[in-house]
C-alpha cells in the first residue's frame, strides 16, 4: 500500500456508512479489460457519496482516482495503490425549458434518451460514444465535428480543497480532446447543459439513428475490448488536420501486435486486447507506432487513450 491505510476501510465505513471493496481486480473497470488490483474501490451511488469517498481519502492522503464508465482509460498491469471511485451518480433534472442539469455519473446513453422524451435537441452527435458526463468532459468527447463542452453552460466540481464551486463553460478551457481537469483531476460533480426545443421528436430520434449508422459503418462494435482512438488526429507539419487512422494505416499497423495487443483491421486507430493484453503489450504497441508515424512523417502522435499508473505522480 501507498501509506499506512490499514484503517481506511474502516475509516469509510464509520465516515460514510458503506463498505469499500478492498484487493479488487480492475479488468472488469475498463473496457480495455487490462489491469491489475486496486486497494480499494467504491461505487460512489450519488454526489454525496462521491464528495465524501474524496474528501475522506484526501483527509487520510489515501492516492484516489474518479473514473467514469472505463472507456477510455487503460489500468495499469500492477493496478492501483489508493482508492478508485466508480461514479455511479444518475440525477437528471430539467430545470429550465432549454437546460438540464445532470449528475456527472449519467452516461451520454441515459442523457440523450432523457432529451429525446423532452424535445430537447442539439446532442444527437454524442449518440455511440460510450461513458459518462464526466468522463465526456474531462476529454471534450464529441463526434462528427461536435464536442460535448460546447454545450456546457456551467458544472459543479470539486476544487483542490475538496469543496464544491460552480464554474462556467471557460474554466474548462476546452480543445480538441482537452480540458483543464486533464492538468488538475479535479472532480465533476453535475454539468447544465443548454439544449434546443425541438418541436418534433422524429427529428432527433431520425439524427440519432443516421449517427449511429454512421458509427457502425467505421468503428468496431462496443463488444471489442479496447477504449476508441487510441491516438488524437495530428496537425500535419504543413498545418493540414489528418486522421491518425490514415497515417497509421499507411505505416501498416493493421497487421501489427505485441502480445495479446492488436491494432483492429477495420479501423487502424483502435488497438484492441484480443484476450490476454497486458497494459505493457498495449503500451509497447502504442509505442511500435507511434515510433513508425514520425519516422516516415515527422508527425508525433499524442495518446487520447489515458493509462493510469499504479502509483500516482
Ligand atoms: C468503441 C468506442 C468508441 C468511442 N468513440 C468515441 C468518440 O466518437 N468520441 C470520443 O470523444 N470518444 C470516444 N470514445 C472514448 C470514450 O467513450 C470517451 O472518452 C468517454 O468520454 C469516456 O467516458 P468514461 O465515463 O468511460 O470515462 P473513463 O474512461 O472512466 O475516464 C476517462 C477519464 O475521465 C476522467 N473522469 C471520469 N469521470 C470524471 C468526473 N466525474 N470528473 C472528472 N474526471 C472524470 C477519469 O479520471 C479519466 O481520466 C470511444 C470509446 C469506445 C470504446
Amino acid at each position: 500500500m501507498a501509506c499506512d491505510l490499514k484503517d481506511f476501510p474502516k475509516k469509510f465505513l464509520n465516515y460514510i456508512g458503506k463498505n469499500l471493496y478492498q484487493n479488487v481486480d480492475l479488468r472488469q473497470y475498463s473496457n480495455f479489460q487490462i489491469g491489475g488490483r486496486a486497494d480499494f474501490l467504491f461505487e460512489a451511488s450519488s454526489i454525496k457519496q462521491l464528495v465524501e469517498a474524496v474528501r475522506l481519502a484526501k483527509k487520510h492522503s489515501c492516492p484516489f482516482y474518479v473514473i467514469g464508465g472505463g472507456y477510455n482509460i487503460i489500468f495499469d498491469d500492477d493496478g492501483f495503490r489508493g482508492l478508485i471511485i466508480k461514479n455511479c451518480a444518475k440525477g437528471i433534472n430539467h430545470t429550465s425549458e432549454k437546460s438540464v442539469e445532470v449528475d456527472s455519473g449519467v452516461t451520454l446513453k441515459e442523457f440523450l434518451k432523457f432529451c429525446l422524451e423532452r424535445e430537447l435537441g442539439g446532442m444527437e452527435f454524442l449518440a455511440g460514444i460510450p461513458g459518462t458526463i464526466g468522463g465526456a468532459i474531462y476529454g471534450n468527447a464529441g463526434a462528427f465535428g461536435k464536442d460535448i463542452g460546447s454545450f456546457l453552460e456551467k458544472a459543479t466540481i470539486l476544487d483542490d480543497k475538496g469543496e464544491r464551486i460552480t464554474v462556467s463553460q471557460s474554466y474548462f478551457a476546452f480543445g480538441y480532446r482537452y480540458s483543464i481537469l486533464k492538468r488538475t483531476q479535479q472532480a465533476v460533480l453535475k454539468a447544465s447543459f443548454s439544449l434546443v426545443k425541438e418541436e418534433d421528436q422524429e427529428k432527433i430520434k431520425e439524427e440519432i439513428e443516421n449517427n449511429l449508422e454512421a458509427r457502425r459503418k467505421k468503428h468496431p462494435p462496443l463488444s471489442l475490448p479496447c477504449c476508441g482512438s487510441y491516438f488524437k488526429n495530428p496537425v500535419l507539419p504543413s498545418g493540414k488536420k489528418v486522421a491518425a487512422a490514415v497515417l497509421l494505416e499507411q505505416v501498416g499497423a493493421k497487421n501489427l501486435r505485441v502480445g495479446g495487443a492488436a491494432v483492429y483491421k477495420g479501423h487502424a486507430n483502435f488497438i484492441y486486447n484480443t484476450g490476454r493484453a497486458t497494459a505493457k503489450d498495449v503500451l509497447q504497441l502504442a509505442s511500435k507506432l507511434k515510433e513508425r508515424v514520425k519516422e516516415r512523417f515527422g508527425v508525433v502522435l499524442e495518446e487520447e487513450v489515458i493509462f493510469l499508473p499504479a502509483i500516482s505522480q
